[in-house]
């Protein structure tokens, strides 16, 4: 893999001030595959600057050429599928199958989709006899995590280059070389010098010296629910603003007129597509006790045919949590149905695809995001019961309901508290808004209402 030993800032790779450096691991063969600078405070302040420096000049283009370099970075990014889909495989260990589709595919719509909406958003709009100007929100701090560390960087990114805001990227440890290239891609799509920066670094090092850098007007935050409360903290005592992408524990409500085959087959596939690193996974399965154990026997034989198509987490720390987790739910007294916390390989950080049983709301695995391949399936009594168990964590950032009828599905879905909720399995769109409920986070991505969160509006009396 090809690796960059410099920082991405003012429009070129300099060497960090830093020497600390970042191994890269391939999760499938514990094999290093690049080295990157680990920036510090100093690296940061650099890039900091760059973007404050270029904020100007990119606030005053005109929305139409923001839109071309937009317009141009999907072309880049389309022409570099195959080595972005590559690069993804190599440092998150995802099948190279998933990474074209969704690692590589996903991005490609979301910049496609900032193109247009930069294009066709109205910066300013009339409100009596006032002017209501829609300006960029400033310099951006974005800070991703691994799982899907292509989409979330554009998630930020995108919008952010629409509304006018410069930027500054400081990715997971874990996969930075992603990162380096949506950088390289940004550069050939012709967006000015200091617009974007990247800095790969350490979160306790370089992602805190970014959150609190006094030039930094936004901090646009996805990762844990734990460090999102000490950005959300750092954010709330510089009166900055602050966009929090967090963890789930989302339910997929099975009603008793469902489709029980489709629903537990998506459900499962849910849970187990990107080894269960997914924020908005389904990870709990909610059954009435009529079909219950016809249930649970679909989603062991679904699971277990997962088998050896499932990749690695993204590392050893990653794979020592989720078996903990299984410990966890086996210890109190979660009925194991297929998987377990043993390795199955000699090598790579595998975890088997894991389907618990007889899992009560309260237990821990029904309660924390375990971002691994396990799904806790939970019995309930009627539609009352369920909709309890499915409001009954701390977060609330998606969903699923089935039914019969689409109507009934959707009379539950509004009773949810979470952002998004699919209708007898409904497709993904990348313009409608993501975001959490209650400790999921603050804040939307994508569409016009993720534009939108770079923007400040300023009202001209006339
Ligand atoms: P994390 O620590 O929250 O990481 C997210 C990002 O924040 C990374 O870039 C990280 O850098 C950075 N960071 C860490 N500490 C920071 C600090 N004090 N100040 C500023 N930035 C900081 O998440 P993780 O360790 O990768 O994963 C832990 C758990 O979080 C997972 O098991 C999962 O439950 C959850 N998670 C949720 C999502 C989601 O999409 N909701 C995504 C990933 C993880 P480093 O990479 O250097 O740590
Ligand atoms: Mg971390």
């Amino acid at each position: 893999m090809k690796a960059h030993d410099g920082l991405y800032i003012d429009g070129a790779w300099r060497p960090a001030e830093s020497r600390d450096v970042i191994e890269v691991v391939n999760p499938a063969d514990e094999q290093v595959i690049g080295r990157v600078p680990a920036g510090n405070a100093l690296d940061v302040d650099t890039a900091v600057r760059a973007a404050r420096a270029a904020l100007p000049g990119w606030a005053a283009t005109p929305p139409a050429e923001r839109a071309a370099r937009l317009a141009a970075l999907r072309d880049v990014l389309v022409a570099r599928k195959d080595e972005i889909a590559e690069t993804v495989t190599a440092e998150l260990g995802a099948p190279l199958q998933f990474s074209q589709a969704v690692h590589a595919g996903v991005p490609i719509a979301v910049a496609g989709s900032y193109a247009e909406l930069a294009a066709t958003h109205s910066f300013e709009e009339k409100v009596g006899n006032s002017t209501v100007l829609h300006e960029p929100i400033g310099v951006v701090a974005a800070i991703t995590p691994w799982n899907y560390p292509l989409h979330q960087i554009v998630a930020k990114a995108a919008p952010a280059l629409a509304a006018g805001c410069t930027i500054v990227l400081k990715p997971a440890e874990d996969t930075p070389l992603t990162a380096q290239l949506f950088a390289e891609a940004v550069h050939e799509a012709g967006v000015p010098a200091g617009v974007f920066n990247l800095v790969t670094g350490l979160g306790p090092v370089a992602g805190q010296a970014l959150a609190e850098h006094p030039c930094v007007d936004l901090v646009s935050f996805t990762g844990s629910t734990t460090v999102g409360r000490q950005i959300g903290a750092v954010a709330g005592a510089a009166v900055k603003k602050v966009a929090l992408e967090l963890g789930g524990k989302s339910a997929n409500v099975i009603l008793p007129s469902a489709d029980l085959a489709k629903a537990v087959a998506v459900g499962v596939a849910n849970v187990m597509s990107n080894s269960g690193q997914t924020c908005s996974a389904w990870t709990r399965m909610l059954v009435h006790r009529d079909r219950y154990d016809e249930a649970v026997e679909l989603a062991r034989a679904a699971a277990a045919k997962y088998g050896d198509r499932i990749g690695p987490v993204v590392s050893a720390k990653q794979q020592a949590r989720v078996r903990s987790y299984i410990e966890k739910g086996l210890a109190e007294g979660a009925r194991l149905v297929t998987g377990g916390p043993e390795s199955p390989r000699e090598q790579g950080y595998f975890v088997s695809p894991t389907v618990f049983a007889d899992v009560t709301p309260q237990m821990t695995i029904a309660q924390e995001e375990i971002f691994g391949p396990v799904l806790s399936i939970l019995r309930y009594e009627d539609e009352e019961d369920a909709l309890r168990i499915a409001n009954g964590t701390v977060y609330g950032l998606a969903g699923a309901v089935w039914a019969a009828d689409e109507a009934e599905a959707v009379a539950f879905a509004r009773r949810m508290d979470t952002g998004q909720v699919d209708i007898n399995g409904g497709r993904f769109n990348p313009l409608a808004p993501f975001g959490g409920y209650k400790q999921s986070g603050v804040g939307r991505e994508l569409g016009g209402h993720g534009l939108a969160e770079y923007l400040q509006t300023k009202s001209l009396q006339f």
